[in-house]
């Protein structure tokens, strides 16, 4: 039987319907949620992904700022998150990554006020998640375990192997599912016998960056398999060796030229018990965790959590 397709979209909306209908009840207090955001440069991903963000902040009625400086240092980066904190309208802050080379990214993401930083990359939150306390959570893990959690597939006790270490997304998830009393394994790019491990992970979730990687030999029948991964491919060779016989996707590659892929190939389908698509899985999670963030950062400023 093929898997049941986890329909982040659907998912998404949910969140958004419940944050737009926070939001209002706020209003009526006089309390407008904001976000801003910073993009530095001219990366046409990131635009792609700053328009998306401030796009919905105008659905669930969010104010958003968005700042655009054509290129700048540090320090300038700096001294604009400074501004940011203390701007009381201001209850989320966002740097759009990547950052060009020269700026550090690291100095600039920990000028965040933790009380602000709705991505959840600053180290205090990073703590307070690994503590269980109330923090601001990354956008993308916290997307998964809303996933998991709306289509109620049970995490407590359940074997969870997560492929992948980054700070955004590896470890902040593998935490999340640790909170969340599953029993996780990490791995990386020096895992020995990574598909043996997989294959004892009732969850399953890949965020690796390497198109369809996790072939069937990855999973255990059944599993429940997590997609982070957002490849895009655009060679038609690549393209006929995971889509052949696919003909929505021919079609949407023809006019188009690409194609997203996730880290896990689609053959997949044919084993695992549940999967999230790509397109349309843990993708749409991330920018409505994001709103979440700034809602939930609005509220725990002005409670003085
Ligand atoms: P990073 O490149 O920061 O991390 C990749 C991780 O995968 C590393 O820990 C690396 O191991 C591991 N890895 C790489 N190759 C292998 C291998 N052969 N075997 C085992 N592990 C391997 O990526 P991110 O975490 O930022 O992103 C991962 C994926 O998720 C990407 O496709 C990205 O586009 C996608 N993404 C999607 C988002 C969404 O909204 N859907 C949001 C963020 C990311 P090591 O540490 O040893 O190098």
């Amino acid at each position: 039987m093929p898997a049941k397709v986890l329909d982040g979209a659907r998912i998404a909306a949910e969140i958004r319907a419940e944050v737009a209908a926070e939001v209002k009840a706020l209003a009526a207090a006089g309390i407008r949620p904001g976000l801003a955001v910073i993009l530095v440069g001219h990366n046409p991903a990131s635009e792609i992904y700053v328009r998306g963000k401030i796009k919905a902040c105008h659905e669930v009625l969010i104010n958003s700022t968005q700042l655009t400086p054509p290129s700048a240092t540090t320090d300038e980066l700096v001294a604009m998150i400074e501004d940011l904190n203390r701007n009381n309208n201001v209850d989320g802050i966002l740097v759009q990554l990547p950052l060009p080379p020269q700026v550090d990214a690291k100095k600039v993401l920990l000028a965040v006020d933790p009380a602000k930083d709705v991505d959840g990359f600053h180290p205090v939150n990073v703590g307070l998640l690994s503590t269980q306390r109330p923090g601001l959570v990354p956008c993308t893990p916290a997307g998964c375990i809303e996933i998991l959690l709306r289509s109620q597939i049970p995490i407590a006790g359940q074997d969870a192997v997560v492929v992948g270490r980054s700070d955004i997304v590896g470890k902040p998830a593998a935490m999340l599912l640790l909170n969340a009393n599953a029993t996780v394994t990490v791995a990386h790019s020096k895992t020995r016998d990574l598909p043996a491990l997989c294959r004892r992970a009732d969850i399953l979730i890949a965020a690796i960056g390497r198109p369809g990687f996790l072939t069937r030999d990855f999973v255990k029948p059944g599993a429940t398999v997590i997609d982070v991964g957002m490849n895009k491919i655009t060679d038609p060779a690549e393209f006929q060796k995971f889509f052949a016989g696919n003909s929505k996707r021919e079609q949407s590659f023809r006019s188009k030229g690409s194609t997203l892929i996730g880290d896990v190939h689609p053959e997949v389908a044919e084993i695992a018990g549940a999967l999230t698509p790509v397109p349309g899985g843990v993708g749409p999670l991330t920018i409505a965790m994001l709103m979440f963030n700034t809602l939930k950062a609005a509220k725990m400023r002005r409670s003085g959590a």
